[in-house]
């Protein structure tokens, strides 16, 4: 069982005869990686390819991808990597050109294949959602610094409520509709940051998906990046894989269990992991582009799944920003299998969803 949207705890089920199974906990991405693996055990006398070596080589092989993805491609954070090079120089002009509104230059950025790919299928959840999943809130998110996360060197805890102006002028920075898309790069304007937040764990369920498939030996994983998870192959016994929703308002406790074939992806985004509480207000890291603010729908947990991690990421965020009603309508324009959590408790789901959930009284 892993848990999506918390701590990953993983609690294994029983291998069969000829199937072996290890689970392994690790950090990477700013969160909890959680693997099982299903080995299939070798036939005969071929002892070197131990399903103990098999599985350990793969649980450290995930792993890598994860903190490649983070380093080389993702992270604004990590000098180098692929995002902090177009925030770099979006960055650059700016202060080459200083700001001037209503005169906008747009800085042409070439991008790789698989970054074109990721951003322009977050471009199309940003238009089906009207906005309320955008990536281009780079300098919004590190004004309100709600991430939880401390950056080398100077450390960075959330230092307060920002003043609005101060939120505006971030907000002046970003849009997502202000961005153009050429054959191999974007435009951005001036000052404007990517923050690909949103999207990263579920975009590494998809890297260890695929690296899963080119492994013979490994018949069924489960693997739990921070609140992302990815189910893969089968475990010994036949049985659905256990994906547990942790329960938003009350710590150590879940809402319910999703039963999971192979095949499937899973994200929860909330309010409760990373916030802090002002004067009784609550500030956490899901923001809404269209106030600058936390976003203050009614909800405070959306689980979804569907078969791209990217996706399941990229709609758990929007449908959390768009609240109960626009959500289910999103998750339905790409037919994929919705949770969405109110303050009071109340539960919607999509038709699908209530086939795979079982609440836990
Ligand atoms: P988590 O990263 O905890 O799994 P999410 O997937 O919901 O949670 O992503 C939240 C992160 O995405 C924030 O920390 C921030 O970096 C970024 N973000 C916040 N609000 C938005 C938004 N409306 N659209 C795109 N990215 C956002
Ligand atoms: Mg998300």
């Amino acid at each position: 069982m892993a848990a999506a949207g918390g701590l990953a705890v993983v609690l294994c089920g029983c291998g069969g005869p000829s199937v072996r199974q290890q689970t392994s906990v690790d950090t990477a991405m700013g969160t909890i990686v959680s693997q099982t693996l299903y080995v299939e055990e070798a036939d005969g006398t071929d002892r070197e390819a131990a399903p103990e070596s098999t599985m350990e080589s793969a649980c450290a092989t995930v792993m890598e991808i994860v903190k490649e993805l983070e380093q080389r491609e993702l992270s604004w954070r990590i000098e180098g990597s692929e995002v902090a090079r177009i925030n770099g120089l979006a960055d650059e002009r700016d202060s080459e050109e200083g700001q001037s509104p209503g005169q906008e230059k747009g800085i042409a950025v070439s991008v790789s294949p698989p970054m074109r790919d990721i951003l322009t299928q977050i471009w199309q959840v940003s238009e089906d959602s009207g906005g309320a999943l955008d990536v281009t809130l780079g300098r919004l998110s590190r004004l309100w610094n709600l991430d939880g996360r401390e950056e080398s060197g100077d450390g960075t805890a959330f230092s307060g409520v920002p003043a609005d102006g101060q939120i505006q002028a971030a907000l002046d920075q970003t849009g997502y509709g202000r961005v153009g898309f050429w054959e191999d790069g974007i435009t951005l304007p001036p000052g404007m940051q990517l923050d690909l937040g949103a999207v990263g764990k579920g975009i590494a369920c998809d890297r260890i998906r695929a690296y899963l498939l080119s492994q013979p030996q490994i018949t069924g994983a489960v693997v739990a990046v921070g609140g992302s998870v990815v189910t893969y192959g089968q475990k010994s016994d036949g049985s659905p894989w256990k994906v547990a929703i942790v329960h938003p308002r009350e710590e150590g406790n879940y809402l319910g269990l999703l039963s999971l074939t192979g095949e499937q992806f899973v994200s929860t985004s909330g309010d409760y992991e990373r916030y802090v509480m002002v004067d009784g207000v609550r500030y956490h890291h899901i923001l809404d582009p269209a106030t600058g603010y936390p976003a203050c729908s009614d909800l405070c947990s959306v689980t979804v799944v569907c078969g791209s991690g990217l996706l399941a990421d990229a709609l758990s965020t929007a449908c959390f920003v768009l609240g109960s009603e626009q959500g289910m309508g999103l998750a339905e324009i790409y037919g994929a299998e919705a949770l969405l959590v109110e303050e009071d408790g109340t539960m919607h789901m999509t038709e699908g969803m209530k086939m795979i959930f079982s609440a836990l009284e």
